[in-house]
C-alpha cells in the first residue's frame, strides 16, 4: 500500500524511502488496562516524490484522532524552554516587535514559547488543536484558540482584522496533512511586511545521520530546504534566511516573507545551503534509494548490542519515552526481554506502557534504585542534558548507550 500521489505536487509516488513495517501510532501510550486489548498498527512506510523530492507518509488517521489528547507537553524539557526563550528575545529585537504588534504561533502547545512574548509585552495568539494542552496555556496567560490551522482559520482571523506581524511554528510543518492548505493559510494571515518562521527537522541530517526513528505516523512530511522553498514559493512566499540548529537532531529555522516584499533582502545563507543540499544529492533519486540499507544496518547494530549484553548477563534499561523511541523499538522488535523498562520525567507517561512493545515507563528514580549496567538513551537529541542529569549511574559502573546513527556505548 502506498500513497497514490504527492501531497504537495500530486505526482505519482513510486520510490520507497524507508519501510519500517507495521507500527502503532507513536503517541498511543497504553494504560495497564489496555495491555490485553487489541492495538491499532499501521504501515510505517516513507516514500519520496521523484518530481519535487518531498519525503512523505500516507495519512492513516485523522489529525483529530492523533492530536486530541496529546501526551506531549513542551514545558517538560529544560533545553527546549531555553531555546524558546532565546528565540523570543532575538525576534523581538530583529523585527522591532512591541505592544502594537501581533504574534501568532501555530501549534502553540502549552504556551511554552508565547509566555515569553507575553512577558515582554507583545500581544499574542496561540492556535492549538489539543484542548487539554491549550487549557494549560490559558492558565499561563497565553490566549489560545482550540483549532487546527489552515486556510479557513486564516481567512476568519484576517477578516476580524487580526493579521500577524510574525507567524511561527515549531515542529508543526512536518505534521500537517494538507501542506498546501497550511502554507496558503500562512500567506493569507501574514501582514504585507510580516515574517513567518518555521522550524522543522532537516531531511539532510536525517539522511546523513540515519535518524530513521524520527519517522512516525504523525509526521507526514520530511523536508529539505530545497523542498521547503518550492512549497512556500507555490503560495507566494520567499524564504529569505535560514538558521541551522542542533534541536531534534538538526533542524532548520526558515524565514519567509511575501515574495513582493523586497524590503527584506535574501541572505547569502540561502544560496549556500541550497548548494550544499545539491552537493549531498538531495535532487537525485539514487540518494534516496540508498537510504533503505542504512536503516537496516542500524537495526542490526542495535540488536547485536542488546543480544550481546543479555548474553553477558547485563541489565539494560531505557531513558525517555519519546515518539522516536516507539518507532525504533517497534521497528527493531525490542520488548521487555531485551529492554526491561524505560523512564520519563513527564508524569503523563509514567505508569503507562510504550505502544506495541509494551515496555513499562517509570519515573527516572527507578534507575537509581535498580542500578542497571546500560541506559539506552531514546531521545538521543537530548543526550547531553540526560547524561548530566543521570551522571549518578557511573557510581556503580553504569554506562550510557546511543542507538543513532549506530549503536555505541558512550565512553
Ligand atoms: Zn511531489
Amino acid at each position: 500500500m502506498k500513497p497514490a500521489t504527492c501531497r504537495f505536487c500530486a505526482a505519482a509516488l513510486e520510490l520507497s524511502f524507508a519501510d519500517l513495517g507495521m507500527s502503532p501510532p507513536s503517541n498511543s501510550y497504553l494504560n495497564p488496562e489496555d495491555l490485553n486489548r487489541m492495538e491499532r498498527f499501521y504501515p510505517l512506510h516513507a516514500w519520496v516524490c521523484e518530481k519535487c523530492f518531498l519525503v512523505q507518509l500516507e495519512e492513516f488517521e485523522t489529525p483529530e484522532q492523533i492530536f486530541s489528547d496529546y501526551a506531549y507537553f513542551s514545558s517538560y524539557s529544560d533545553s527546549w524552554l531555553a531555546h524558546a526563550r532565546a528565540y523570543t528575545h532575538a525576534m523581538k529585537q530583529r523585527l522591532g516587535l512591541g505592544p502594537a504588534s501581533f504574534v501568532v504561533e501555530i501549534a502553540s502547545n502549552d504556551g511554552y514559547l508565547l509566555q515569553y512574548f507575553v512577558e515582554q509585552g507583545v500581544p499574542v495568539l496561540g492556535i492549538e488543536p489539543a484542548a487539554n494542552v491549550a487549557a494549560v496555556a490559558e492558565r499561563k496567560g497565553v490566549p489560545t484558540l482550540v483549532k487546527f490551522f489552515g486556510t479557513k482559520t486564516a481567512v476568519d482571523l484576517a477578516a476580524a482584522g487580526r493579521k500577524a506581524d510574525l507567524i511561527l511554528g515549531n515542529n508543526v510543518l512536518a505534521h500537517v496533512p494538507d501542506l498546501n492548505d497550511f502554507v496558503r493559510g500562512m500567506s493569507l494571515l501574514l501582514k504585507p511586511g510580516g515574517v513567518v518562521t518555521m522550524e522543522f527537522p532537516h531531511l539532510l541530517r536525517l539522511m546523513v545521520e540515519s535518524q530513521f526513528d524520527t519517522i512516525y505516523h504523525e509526521h507526514f512530511s520530511y523536508l529539505s530546504f530545497l523542498v521547503a522553498e518550492r512549497v512556500f514559493a507555490a503560495h507566494g512566499l520567499t524564504l529569505f534566511d535560514v538558521d541551522e540548529m542542533p534541536t531534534h537532531g538538526g533542524s532548520l529555522r526558515i524565514y519567509a516573507r511575501h515574495a513582493i516584499n523586497a524590503a527584506l533582502p535574501v541572505s547569502t545563507k540561502v544560496a549556500e545551503l541550497r548548494e550544499r543540499e545539491g552537493a549531498a544529492g538531495l535532487e537525485r533519486a539514487d540518494t534516496y534509494r540508498a537510504f533503505a540499507e542504512q536503516v537496516r544496518s542500524a537495526k542490526r547494530g542495535l540488536l547485536k548490542f542488546l543480544i550481546g549484553a543479555k548474553e553477558a548477563g547485563k541489565r539494560v534499561v531505557g531513558y525517555g519515552a519519546p515518539a522516536k523511541g516507539n518507532t525504533l523499538l517497534n521497528y527493531c522488535g525490542v520488548r521487555t526481554d531485551l529492554l526491561e523498562y524505560t523512564v520519563d520525567r513527564s508524569p503523563h507517561k509514567q505508569g503507562r506502557f510504550l505502544p506495541g512493545v509494551h515496555i513499562p515507563v517509570y519515573a527516572p528514580e527507578r534507575i537509581m534504585q535498580t542500578r542497571p549496567d546500560y541506559v539506552l538513551i531514546l531521545p538521543w537529541n537530548l543526550k547531553d542534558e540526560i547524561v548530566a542529569q543521570m551522571a549518578g549511574i557511573r557510581a556503580w559502573g553504569g554506562r550510557f548507550v546511543l542507538p543513532i546513527p549506530e549503536t555505541r556505548v558512550i565512553e
